[in-house]
């Protein structure tokens, strides 16, 4: 385990342009479930009750979203971040880390102290919401008070237009803005790093690509196997949290001693 934290270390240390990619092994770790695994969400819930034109379609459809939501939004609340996502923003703060792009909703880096402009949210952020009609913003808080008083469909007070929370549903297209800055920022790094992500939600899964054909190293820190094992310079099956702990402080060693 203190090898693989040294061999990335040095990775971060010596690169010009890190980039990690960021999936729910990482959240995981913060007692968020992962919702496509086993057991998860959307084993247990048909996606397809819940996808976009569903949503934007019947207030039916939004009522049943808004059933679920309440349910899954307090645990997102009350997650913590875990050694992991503390280390990404060590690393930032170590001027090693570009950027995060992440699959992740749950604004845990944030929260651990990366800069909301490091942070790439290629599936959008469960904390906010916003109506479609007037573009008004909301956070998901106020919205959740809102639900847990007995509105069973929020809508917009300011017009009233369908609020819907700034996630990505499924059947909804992919946020352009963060899909070309992730894309630009992965064919740009020189080292890029997969933490907690199996590697199987495209596009997503694109950006690892875009690295390794523009020439970074590619890293990959996940429990399981993924796709593109083969492909990258360094594999190494840990945890997240258990893996990322040590490489800041061992980042700081090395850059220290020159
Ligand atoms: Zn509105």
């Amino acid at each position: 385990m203190s090898e693989d934290a040294s061999r990335l270390a040095r990775l971060f240390a010596e690169a010009r342009r890190p980039v990690v990619f960021t999936g729910a092994g990482v959240s995981t770790e913060s007692g968020i479930p992962d919702f496509r695994s086993p057991g998860g969400i959307w084993d247990r819930f048909d996606p397809d009750e819940f996808n976009y034109t569903k949503f934007i379609g019947s207030l039916a459809g939004r009522r049943k979203y808004w059933q679920l939501g309440r349910t899954i939004y307090p645990v997102i609340r009350a997650a913590q971040p875990n050694a992991a996502h503390r280390a990404f923003a060590e690393l930032h703060e170590l001027a090693c880390l570009d950027c995060c792009i992440t699959q992740n909703i749950d604004n845990l880096h944030q929260r651990a102290g990366l800069p909301a402009d490091r942070v790439i949210e290629l599936h959008g952020n469960a904390t906010r919401a916003r109506c479609l009609e007037c573009g008004a913003g909301f956070t998901r808080d106020e919205v959740h008070e809102w639900l847990e008083r007995g509105v069973d469909v929020p809508e917009c007070p300011g017009c009233g237009g369908i609020i819907k929370p700034e996630t990505v549903l499924f059947g909804e297209a992919m946020p352009r803005e963060a899909m070309e800055e992730a894309e630009r920022r992965a064919r740009a790094s020189d080292l890029f790093v997969v933490v907690g992500s199996s590697l199987v939600v495209y596009p997503a899964a694109y950006m690892p690509l875009y690295a390794r054909d523009a020439g970074a190293t590619l890293c990959i820190v996940n429990l399981t196997p993924t796709p593109y094992d083969d492909g990258a310079d360094v594999v190494i099956r840990g945890k997240a949290g258990e893996v990322m702990a040590r490489v800041p402080h061992e980042v700081r060693a090395l850059t220290r001693g020159g």
